[in-house]
């Protein structure tokens, strides 16, 4: 999508701080993070939320996850704990319509989620 700012992302069109790349996922910081460790996971593909998976993208999905959790593994969070999270729609206060797991850590995280 050309007007994604993800996809952007992706296509190097704008700078990131990579953290993970191979052929169809990228993971990098969020630039405004909430935590020591706030990364982003993206598949390359233009998916606008979890509201656009198709079956063919629950390999996809779940590498995402196993991505995320190297990382943290990485960052030296795994022991420590951490939140992957994706918001979907209006009511989750999703910004970018560019599907995308936060992972979240490296500090006592607050008790509301909702
Ligand atoms: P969400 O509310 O789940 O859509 O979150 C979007 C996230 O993208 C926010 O945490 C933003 O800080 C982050 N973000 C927006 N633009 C960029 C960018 N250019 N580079 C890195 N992170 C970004
Ligand atoms: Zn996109």
């Amino acid at each position: 999508m050309s007007d994604c700012i993800f996809c952007k992302i992706v296509n190097k069109e704008i700078p990131s701080a990579v953290v993970y790349e191979d052929n169809e996922i990228l993971a990098f910081k969020d630039i405004y993070p909430v935590a020591p460790v706030h990364i982003l996971i993206i598949p390359k593909k233009h998916l606008a939320s979890t509201n656009e998976l198709e079956e063919e993208d629950a390999l996809l999905t779940g590498k995402m996850i196993m991505v995320a959790r190297d990382i943290a593994r990485k960052e030296g969070i795994e022991e420590s704990g951490y939140r992957i999270l994706t918001n979907c729609g209006p009511d989750s206060r999703q910004e970018v319509m560019h599907l995308h797991f936060h992972l979240i850590g490296g500090k006592k995280l607050g008790g509301n989620i909702g």
